[in-house]
């Protein structure tokens, strides 16, 4: 599992993200080329898939919200389909850093192409890659400083999914 979320993170790229010019509010996307499957269809319906992965997610951003000290942060995550968000991402984020509070966007389970298990690991994955950018969010932003710390984000994410993974 870490090495195949490795492999498809080699592919992620970074392409320049239109901001406003607001001090405070700010966004990012995680971005990555499409992971897909051959292996076998799913059992459950997308309703129900949708449902366990709600689930999942929110007990996931309550875990890693914790581990990574944003308790002070109001976030919610809610799920969009592949044309809500920008071309070639999995997940978006947005975020008022002086409301401490934060959107974060994740793709449909219907929108995959992966085994349900697959979904979840990469679903998490983009929690905790949207979580990172909040770690940073105190940080300044630039187009060009965008890149960087979208393959950083990438790197940490991968890192922490791949210890916690290998308990
Ligand atoms: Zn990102």
């Amino acid at each position: 599992m870490t090495q195949s979320n490795s492999v498809r993170l080699g592919f992620l790229i970074f392409a320049a993200f239109v901001s406003a010019n607001a001090q405070s509010t700010d966004s990012a996307s995680r971005e990555a080329k499409m992971p897909t499957s051959q292996r076998g269809s799913t059992i459950v319906s997308s309703d129900e898939q949708r449902q366990i992965a709600a689930t999942f997610v929110k007990e996931k951003l309550a875990v890693w919200q914790e581990r990574l000290k944003l308790k002070d942060w109001q976030i919610s995550v809610v799920m969009a389909r592949r044309s809500d968000l920008k071309p070639k991402t999995l997940g978006a984020t947005h975020w008022d850093k002086d409301k401490k509070c934060a959107s974060i966007s994740i793709l449909d389970p219907s929108d995959y192409n992966l085994p349900f298990r697959d979904i979840l690991n990469d679903l998490e994955l983009t929690v905790v890659h949207e979580l990172v950018h909040l770690d940073l969010a105190a940080l300044p932003r630039s187009e060009a400083s965008r890149s960087t710390e979208e393959h950083a984000i990438n790197k940490i994410a991968d890192a922490l999914l791949a210890l916690d993974r290998q308990r």
